[in-house]
Formats: structure tokens, sequence, C-alpha cells
């Protein structure tokens, strides 16, 4: 039997797709994200340094057999070392023409930083010699050697930086110098003579010389460090499965740290954080790539290689230009330069905030690059909803104390308690939630525990594609970063600027936006959609969708903002919200009290001028779109006061009433006793063991009929004088939580009857619509009844899903619902996103009963699920009319309902 291949060449993309096929993402499945791309580089003919992949099947079956390399792949490793040598013509471990290699992790999603890497595998006392009679440079040789000494220290051994980091700062002081690259060759060499001391107090061994040793132990470790935790903590918060595994891409080395001719440098075709299309990057010369990217020296900006290296400046934008075209996807990438020669040492696809990512893709689309279904579906739902992110209120930015100034490479506001470490982070924030941002020098992937539990992200060191920067920007929290002003001393927990002082745990507001940092809490306020691209990209989701997008708005207000983030329609006005407000509370509380018809016709006398009010200014704002307005829902008990606490407030006034001093004070005590003991009585009888059933919804109006003849005549007069002001209006009256056919055919008989005597009042008529929600499962059921007598559905799935389960709606989500999810009982919590086995099931039964009375049934959705994007696609298979969701979300809604149809399309072509 032949041994499986688990080890391919850079130039054996060939021998890949036979075993994987032609598809890419298998491709990227088994080399990795890196590999295959190193691979497909290799192809197309730029300059990649020589090297292999060892598959990401021989790191699970590595990990899965508990640290056994499978069998032949260390054989298979051995011939691709033999391959390399006779292509560069050097020799691994030889003592005239070493070769060195990076053993380099890659898995199929790209993890920045998470995961391991060792650079410099091959050198030791022999090779060292052979390096520097050969370069005649024994100082970039020494900087090497102590980088391998260093890396596999902390890679493979799991030592901390610090003991190392000591020993250069130690170095430096001795020479007197400011930087690294002003040490000497013989500094460079006592620093290696220090590291291995460092290494043998760590591992009570001596660092190993033998090459292959180096490089099994590197390969082992980068395997393993896809089980660390930053790469779990990671993988979890990015959604990407834990079980795909990392390949290893063992690479030439090439080196950018020989000389002033010599650099190393990160860039992306597009800029990450705003989506401009130029090159932005960092580079160093004379360095090696983690110097660049661990942001330990201040980088410079690429356009400046222009000036400093015009040839190898010219290369790398045609190739980056090319590499942009041929994915069709902004790359970024990192290269070095060997003596004025340009290396490709990798490209990925770049990680980019959402305004960014919306830019770009609707840039791409505009020069053709892409066409405009892949623009929509590259943006992700919940990437819409970083456009409305809190920003700073400009009055209070204005009148901020401001801090310190750095990059702003991440947008948006936070504010937050500083935190100097991941760990106080994530336990502030997790355990007393609190609001932190958390500060360091720099950030590590160690750290990204903390940077995921922070509100927002600052440091005082780094660049645009520095670790934090990326990590950030890829999790949408707001960051500055490079604020050099700032200095950090993480000993007293402390930083300070200038003579300033912040001590750990006070207030802190840091503008991604900007990048500017200010002392204390400062106001946030929500945004206008104003960004050209994304209404752009917007308005073609608009083309490929075919669910309606309508908003849950109560108040004119939320209407105008709905309406401004392109809502079609109101799916749902919760009536008895106005009820609440204090002019109108006592005349409704006044309204439950009474036994007595005439008091209760006056007191919703006096409500129905407010409630015309409501209903008109929505029509304005609406201008002729569809207005649901849902007659009054909830219990009547939430109207009144706390029983427990009237029982106490009663209480206290029988003592004062003993201790009274005159008659007055006994007549003004008694008075309230009577009109408290009354509220008691009401509250108490209105009382249910679960109070989201029973007297609630379509009863309330069956119960008490003059109430919710009150509003339809509220909607009906409102209605009309609004068209008298020249204005369409389509309002559509929906009756909630009716169970029983016969609950509808009453209630409506008897408000249609109102509706058509104001009317007939006004001398018009209005195009209306009485509707029923479903929320139910025996009126999901029933549907077809339900519907002779509906000309719409709304689906309330807050309480379908209540009704549904079992589960009450207030209470779950702190109680055992959250085990549930977490113990894998349910998949998800089914307030959030709709139950499709169940919950869906009963909507699918509804719908299709309901249009089997009536084809043209409008059916929608007004519960919270309306706004989540995996409901949402569920709402389109169903074939609903429209989503109805918090104005907020009704951007992310346009996208949602677009990716569902375009996927709905792709199926059905496939
Ligand atoms: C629902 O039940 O889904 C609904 C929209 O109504 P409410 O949340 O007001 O009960
Ligand atoms: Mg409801």
């Amino acid at each position: 039997m032949q041994t499986k291949k688990w080890v391919f060449g850079f130039d054996e993309l060939d021998a890949v797709k036979n075993q994987v096929g032609e598809d890419v993402d298998a491709v990227r499945g088994l080399l990795g994200g890196k590999g295959a791309n190193l691979a497909e580089m290799v192809r197309i003919g730029l300059p990649v340094p020589h090297g292999f992949t060892v598959s990401t099947e021989a790191c699970n079956a590595f990990l899965k057999s508990g640290g056994t390399f499978p069998k032949g792949m260390w054989d298979q490793v051995l011939s691709a070392l033999q391959t390399v040598e006779a292509k560069t013509d050097k020799r691994f471990g030889s003592d005239d023409s070493p070769l060195l290699v990076s053993c380099r992790s890659g898995a199929k999603f790209s993890m920045p930083g998470m995961m391991d890497t060792v650079l410099n595998i091959g050198l030791n006392s022999q090779t060292v010699a052979a390096m520097i009679r050969l370069t005649d440079d024994p100082r970039f040789v020494y900087d090497a050697y102590r980088r391998l000494i260093q890396m596999f220290g902390s890679v493979v051994m799991g030592i901390d930086d610090e003991p190392f980091e000591a020993v250069i700062t130690a170095a430096r002081r001795a020479a007197g110098v400011e930087n690294d690259t002003e040490l000497s060759a013989e500094a460079w060499q006592q620093v290696v003579l220090h590291f291995k001391a460092v290494y043998r107090r760590h591992t009570t061994h001596d660092f190993p010389e033998d090459p292959l040793k180096q490089l099994k132990m590197a390969t082992e470790a980068v395997f393993k460090s896809w089980n660390g935790k930053r790469a779990v903590d990671y993988r979890t918060a990015a959604g990407i499965a834990h079980d795909l595994g990392t390949a290893v891409s063992i690479v030439t080395m090439v080196f950018g740290n020989m000389g002033d001719d010599c650099a190393t440098g990160v860039a992306m075709t597009r800029n990450g954080s705003t989506g401009e299309n130029h090159l932005e990057g960092d580079y160093l010369t004379n360095a090696q790539g983690e110097d660049v990217v661990a942001g330990i020296r201040m980088t410079r900006d690429i356009s400046l290689l222009k000036e400093e290296m015009p040839a190898a400046y010219t290369e790398f934008e045609r190739i980056a230009r090319l590499l942009e075209n041929h994915y069709r996807e902004m790359q970024d990438m990192e290269f070095t330069i060997e003596k004025g020669k340009l290396w490709m040492l990798q490209t990925r696809d770049g990680k980019r905030t959402a305004q960014a990512a919306v830019r770009i893709a609707v840039e791409m689309a505009d020069g053709g690059l892409i066409d405009r279904q892949t623009a929509v579906l590259r943006i992700k739902p919940e990437q819409v909803d970083f456009f409305l992110h809190p920003q700073f209120d400009p009055k209070a930015t204005a009148g901020g104390r401001l801090l310190a100034r750095g990059l702003n490479v991440s947008p948006g506001a936070a504010v937050g308690q500083v935190a100097f470490d991941a760990n106080m982070a994530e336990s502030w924030a997790k355990n007393d939630g609190k609001s932190v941002i958390m500060a360091r020098p720099e950030t590590k992937p160690d750290d990204v525990h903390g940077m995921l539990a922070a509100q927002g992200i600052l440091t005082s060191r780094g660049g645009r594609t520095s670790h934090a920067a990326l990590v950030a920007r890829q999790f949408g929290k707001p960051a500055v970063v490079g604020a050099s002003t700032i200095t950090i001393d993480l000993t007293n927990r402390l930083m300070t600027v200038g003579n300033h002082t912040i001590h750990e745990g006070e207030w802190i507001s840091i503008d991604g936006t900007t990048g500017v940092v200010y002392e204390g809490k400062l106001e946030t306020m929500v945004p206008d959609i104003k960004d050209p691209w994304l209404i752009k990209l917007l308005s073609w989701a608009d083309e490929f969708r075919t669910l309606g997008v309508w908003a849950n708005a109560d108040y004119p207000q939320d209407a105008r903002r709905a309406l401004e983030y392109g809502a079609q329609g109101i799916g749902l006005c919760r009536s008895e919200h106005m009820f609440f407000e204090t002019d109108r509370l006592p005349h409704f509380q006044r309204m439950i009290l009474t036994d007595y018809p005439v008091e209760r016709r006056e007191a919703l006398a006096a409500l129905l001028p407010f409630q015309r009010q409501d209903f008109a200014g929505l029509f304005r704002v609406m201008q002729g779109r569809p207005v649901i307005i849902r007659l009054i829902d909830p219990p009547l008990h939430e109207f009144l006061p706390d029983l427990v606490e009237l029982v106490s407030e009663l209480a206290d006034l029988k003592i004062r009433l003993k201790h009274a001093a005159d008659m007055a004070a006994i007549d003004t005590l008694l008075a309230e006793i009577r009109q408290k003991e009354l509220l008691r009585k009401r509250a108490q009888s209105l009382r249910e063991a679960n109070p989201m059933l029973g007297l609630r919804g379509v009863r309330l109006g069956i119960y008490i009929p003059e109430l919710t003849t009150m509003q339809v005549r509220a909607i009906f007069e409102a209605a009309c004088m609004v068209v008298k002001e020249g204005i369409d209006v389509h309002p559509e009256v929906m009756i909630p939580l009716t169970s029983h056919v016969n609950e509808l055919i009453r209630q409506r008989s008897v408000l249609e009857a109102e509706a058509r005597a104001v009317m007939t009042e006004n001398g018009m008529e209005i195009a209306y619509k009485f509707g029923s929600m479903i929320e139910l499962p025996r009126a999901a059921l029933t549907a077809d009844r339900i519907a002779d007598h509906a000309e719409f559905f709304s689906f309330g799935t807050n309480d379908l899903t209540q009704t549904t389960f079992g589960i009450s709606r207030d209470d779950a989500e702190t109680g055992f619902l959250i085990e549930y999810m977490e113990s894998g009982i349910l998949p998800a919590n089914p307030f959030a996103t709709l139950d499709r086995d169940g919950v869906g099931e009963l909507i699918d039964m509804a719908v299709k009963r309901g249009r089997t009375t009536k084809p043209a049934l409008e059916c929608g959705i007004c519960g919270e699920h309306g706004g989540d994007p995996k409901s949402i696609a569920l709402c389109h298979e169903l074939g609903l009319s429209y989503v109805s969701c918090s104005p907020f979300r009704v951007p992310v809604a346009r996208l949602a309902a677009a990716h569902a149809a375009l996927r709905d399309k792709q199926k059905k072509s496939t």
C-alpha cells in the first residue's frame, strides 16, 4: 500500500489537487491558507523562497495520536528538504553553505499571530561559523542566532520572553545605545551566550545543536499550538471549527536583517481601517519579520520604501496589484527584501473594519473586479451593525480632556475603566460587569481574551498592522494604537502622559474613529448612517431581496429613524406603550379601577385625543406606507403599581394614621388609604400565576370593548385628519393573542363598526386592513379559519416561542435556559434565533393554511427574531412577506434578506 502523502512542495499544487480535488476551499483545508497561497504564488510565477507544506491532516493525526507524527511523514519532510537543498544549492546543517529555514503555522482560516512560528532553524555553532564566513557579517549572523534561541525557547519550550528581553536590555545599557540595530556583532555574540544560559536554566537542557532536531521539535510545537489557549479562544470567538488543524510550511530563510539594503514588512492592498484604495503598510530596514508585527521598533510607512528602495518598491506594488486582481480580494502580504531582491513570504485576504469591508466591496464591484451579488454577499449582516455603533457626541469631545493621540485603527467610541492586563480586563468585564478599556504597551496573542472582553483597546506602541490593530478590527472593537506619548507602567499599575497620571480602574474614553484618547467618561450617541458606500451596498441588497423590511416603532421619532434606515412600513406599533406616559397613566388607571361604565367612558374619552395625536404622528412620518397598530395587549396589572409595594405602603399609612396629630392629617391619610386599598384590591384580582398568558391580548378587548373601540376611533380619526392634510394613510389594525377564530369575529365586528362610524362622520373612506397576530400554537393550527376573518397575519414570535416551549419569555434568559444552551440541549437561544423545527414549523403551517383561505394573505413577523439574520433567512424560506424589527436592525435585516434571496437563488441553480 502506498503511504499517504503528508508533505507537498510549493510547486506540487497538482499533487494536492489529485488528493482533494480542484476546489479552492479543499486545497486551503489541506495546506492551510498560508501553504495554499504560497503554492499559488509559485504557480503564477511570483518570487517565493523554496519550501514545502506539511498538511493539516498530518497535524490532526499527530494530535489524535497524542503526539506522534503519522507514519511516513518525517521521511517525506526529509525528502522535501533534500529537494529544497538541491534547488537552493545549500545543505541543511552543512558547514560550507548552510540552509536555514522557517517553520510557520498556517490554518485554513487565518488566525493572525495565534499560533507559532520559528525562524532561522538550522543555526548551531558550525553553521554560524559558516554563515559568518559566507556573509562576512557576524553581526547579522549572531542576531539571527539569538532570534532562533529566543523563538525556539518561547515557542517550543514555553520560556517567557521576559528573561530574554532582560538580556537585550542589559546589552543595550552596557553599550549605551537605544536601539537593537545599534548593537555590535560582539554584543550579539554575548547575547547568544546569555540566551543559551537562559535556555539551560529554564529547560535543564542545552539548546539543541542538531538542525534536524530543531526542525522536528519546531514542527511538533507548531502542531501543538493549534490547541494552545489563545488559539482556542480565538477560534471560539471567530466561530472557527476546532477540528481543522494547522498546516506547517517550511520555508527557506531569506534575510531582511543583512544590512541596509535589506528590509522586511507587511502591507495591505487597501487601507484596512477606511478601505481607501492604496497600499498601506509598515516596514523596517535591517530587520526580521516579527519585529514589524510585534510593534517593538517604530516602523516606517510603506510609502517611504519608494524613496529608500525604489526598484523593490515598484516590484512590490506590481505584485500587490496582481495578487489583488488574482484573488479578487484585498490582500495582506508579508515580504522581505534581501540585498535588494524582493521575496514574497505570504499573502492572504486582509482583515478589515466593517467600514473598510463595505467600501472595498462596493469599489471592487464598481471597478468590475467582482459583481454586485458578490459584493453584497461579502458583507456579513452583523458588520452593518458596526455602522450604528456609538460614536462620541461632538459636544462631549469638544469639551473632553484630551489625553493623547494615536492611530485610529478600528472605529467606534469606547468608554471604560482602564485595565493593564488581559486577565484583569476579562475578570472585570465578565465577573463584575464593568466596562473596560484594556491598555497595554503592545498586545500579544496571549492577550486576546482580555481584548474580547474589553469595550476598547489602547496601546502605546505599534502600527496599523500591529497585533492589537488586526484583532480589534476583526472583532469590531474600537481601538487606538501607538499612542506614543503615553507611558504605561505595568509595575505600578498606572499610565502617565507628561506629568499626568491615570491609575488602573480610572475611566478613560477612546475614539477609534479619530485616534484620540480622552480622560473620564464621555457621552456617546448613535450615528446616522450616511456612509455613501453602505448606502450603495444596501441599495444593491434591496434589488436582490424579496422579503420586505418593516420596523417596530411606537413613536414618530422611532418611525423617522426606521424610515431613514430604509424601513418600508411599520410592522408593529405597541399602542399600549403610550398609556404608560405620565399624562396618560392616571386616566388609564382610572379606567381600570372604576366599576362604573360612565366613569370608564370618561377616562377613555380623556385618553382618545392622546392616542389620536400619537397615531397621526406615525401616519405623517410614514407618508402612505403601511402602519400596523396593534391594539392593547399586556395584562392590565402591568399598568398598576406593584402589589407587594402597595401592601407595604398601606401598612405604613396605617401606622402614620395611629400617630396622626390632628383631624386634617387624619382626613388626608384616610383618603390616601382608601385610594391605595382600591388599587390593592384591583391589583390583587388581576394577578395571575403567569401574567404573560390569560387575560391579555384580544381578550382585553372582549372584556372591555370600550377600550379597544376607543383605540380604533383614535386610529381612524387620526387617519381622516392626516388624509385631510393631503397625506396618504394605510392603517392596519392588529388584534393580538388570538387563540380562537370566534375571538377575532367578536372583536372585529365591534371594531369595524367603530371604524365605519368614524369614516362616515368624516365623510371619507380610508383603505385599511384588519388582521391578527399569530402568537399561540392554536392560532397557527387553525390559521385557515382565522384567515377567513383576517386580511393579514403577523407572527408574534416572542409569544409564539414562549407558548410553544412553555418557557416564560420574561425570566428564561436568566434562568435554566442558559444551562440548556451551554450543555447543548438547545442549539441556540430560541428567543433570539427562531427555532426552526418547532416554532418554524408552526409558522410554515400557519402561512400555508392561511394562504389556502386567502392566497394573497400578507404574512409578516414582528417578534424580536425579525432582526436576527438566521431567523430572517428562515422567514425568506417560509415565504413571509416581510420582517419587522427594531429601527436599529433595519439595515442589518435589509442585507440579511438579500443574502437569503441570493443563497436561495444559488441553491436553486445548482
Ligand atoms: C411577540 O409576541 O412576538 C410580539 C411582537 O408582541 P409582544 O412582544 O409585544 O408581546
Ligand atoms: Mg406578543
